[in-house]
């Protein structure tokens, strides 16, 4: 056999703890065939020393909206109310003006339908959570709630998304194409879009078109949006009442495009403090539902026994006791051992939900850097009793349960070593501690980013290892990030991404 590609001279941390590490590996067909190999290849890649690790999966993040996101104005290094409106006035503009970035916590004070007036009609400015917004008066108008000071959160914010929407598919699919180069030079190798369609986020009824229009350079998992089940008429023995049309469901495609789990909103977030909570936040409120709690009951109990993988995403502790509750009565209806159900964020687990998790299997899909980034603002509306069960690692490994790393990136960094850092670290950024107690390994860090991200995809057969059989995906690393100091990890640089034994991101030149 002639390989096609080898790599040598690498440090390969494979995160497989059958076999640990390498220094060169053989590829063949796009797969990873052999580690320390004699086999001839018709391509022998030197990496200089460069440490290599299994590419890595953000299990969680919006490719569309982080390519929209970098592509309209931005309002999120402004610090006062008359620098946004500066940039809105600098901008170009059609039917409506969008902008995004918007957060409130960081300004003089909050923007007003009054201010966005001043700038023009139908001006539509994303909040960084992206769970609401703020518009222009004559949008209010438009939705009939003219007294409002014009933010609006969740489904007064689907309201006026509606009102802009569809995108054309030209437009959804360049910016899934700038979200996807973004993840290719941080080493990402597959995104799993958390939610197309309907929803909070969807951009167009037909938008999957958008990701099949021309290759993208990364593999890309889509999460379908639980408002798009429909009574489907199928034979009552199938026990299904609700599915997509044609059964389509989790696990079609390929390794480059597949369909992921169906996504249920059920809360806000913590940034429009919106997530639901047993108790209030210190500022007061106790958050709200997405939806009718019976209507979203119904959506998860309909998917699972469709044979759909959930993805229910739930951030405060009163919506993971309703995801706990509905995931343990779908499963008592109709038993799916494997189903492999995830709870995206998973932000306020409160100690007496730890031990349920783990016992319904269920995987939280976290995102360590929103604690980094907002880690002062959350722990402050917390107050300091809950601040320690924000976005937990710990708890969760010490009970056998798999974490998934991800970003929710436009929403944080998408930067995976940000987020290993912080799992490690448990530092903000202006370096509050935040529930050091949760802090995990290094080497548990990168496995959330790999392993565990790909087992929450269901894809651990070819992803999250490098392990013979496996797509021959890589990241390559100017350090280790178990050697250099905790507060390095996140300055590491990407030197680059191997996608199927090619070097797609490959800045420092390697398959010249
Ligand atoms: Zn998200």
């Amino acid at each position: 056999m002639i390989l096609d590609l080898k790599l040598t001279g690498g440090r390969f941390v494979t995160l497989d703890p059958d076999r640990p590490s390498a220094s060169s590996v053989g590829v063949w067909g796009g797969r990873i065939v052999a580690l320390d190999t004699d086999l001839p290849a018709r391509r022998v890649v030197d990496l200089g020393g460069a440490t290599v690790l299994p590419g890595f999966i953000d299990a969680h993040t919006h490719l569309a909206w982080a390519g929209r996101a970098s592509r309209v104005p931005d309002v999120s290094r402004c610090r006062t109310v008359a620098e946004v409106l500066e940039v809105l006035r600098a901008a170009p503009r059609g039917t409506w003006l969008e902008a995004a970035g918007y957060d409130h916590r960081v300004l003089d004070r909050p923007l007003t339908a009054r201010d966005l007036d001043s700038v023009g009609s139908r001006v539509y400015v994303q909040d960084v959570s992206g769970h609401a917004c703020v518009v222009s008066s004559d949008v209010l108008g438009l939705l009939g709630v003219p007294s409002s000071d014009g933010f609006l959160a969740e489904s007064a914010q689907t309201a006026v998304r509606a009102l802009i929407l569809p995108y054309p598919v030209a437009d959804i699919a360049s910016d899934v194409r700038l979200g996807a180069e973004q993840c290719l030079r941080e080493g990402v190798v597959l995104a799993a879009e958390a939610g197309v369609g309907a929803g909070l986020i969807g951009s167009s009824p037909i938008e999957v078109a958008a990701y099949q229009r021309e290759p993208l350079p990364i593999r890309v998992q889509l999460m379908v949006s639980a408002m798009e089940l429909r009574e489907v008429g199928a034979h009552p023995a199938d026990g299904v009442r609700r599915a997509l049309p044609l059964g389509i469901r989790t696990g079609l495609g390929s390794d480059w495009l597949s369909i992921g789990a169906l996504k249920l909103w059920t809360d806000g977030g913590m940034i429009a403090r919106t997530a639901a909570l047993t108790q209030p936040y210190t500022v007061g409120g106790v958050g709200q539902w997405q939806d009718d709690p019976a209507v979203m009951r119904a959506a998860l109990l309909d998917g699972h026994a469709a044979g759909w993988q959930l993805a229910v995403h739930a951030i405060g502790d009163r919506a993971i006791d309703f995801a706990l509750d509905v995931v343990e009565e779908a499963q008592r209806l109709v038993p799916r051992p494997g189903a492999r159900h995830r709870i995206e964020h998973c932000g306020l687990v409160r100690p007496d939900q730890l031990d349920r998790i783990a016992s319904l299997g269920l995987i939280p899909v976290v995102q360590p850097a929103f604690l980094w980034a907002y880690g002062d603002d959350y722990a402050e509306i917390m107050g300091p009793e809950r601040a320690p069960w924000l976005y937990r690692g710990r708890s969760f490994l010490e009970r056998g349960i798999v974490v998934a790393g991800s970003s929710d990136r436009p929403v944080a960094d998408g930067n995976p070593l940000r987020g290993i850092r912080f799992m490690v670290e448990r530092r903000s950024r202006t370096g509050l501690a935040v529930g050091s107690g949760e802090a995990v390994s290094v080497t548990e860090a990168l496995a959330a980013y790999t392993r565990g991200a790909a087992h929450a995809c269901g894809v651990e057969g070819v992803l999250g290892s490098i392990t013979p059989g496996k797509l021959a995906d890589f990241a390559v690393l100017d350090g280790d990030p178990r050697e250099v100091s905790v507060e390095r990890i996140s300055e590491i640089a990407v030197l680059a991404t191997v996608v199927g034994g090619e070097f797609r991101h490959d800045p420092a030149g390697f398959a010249d």
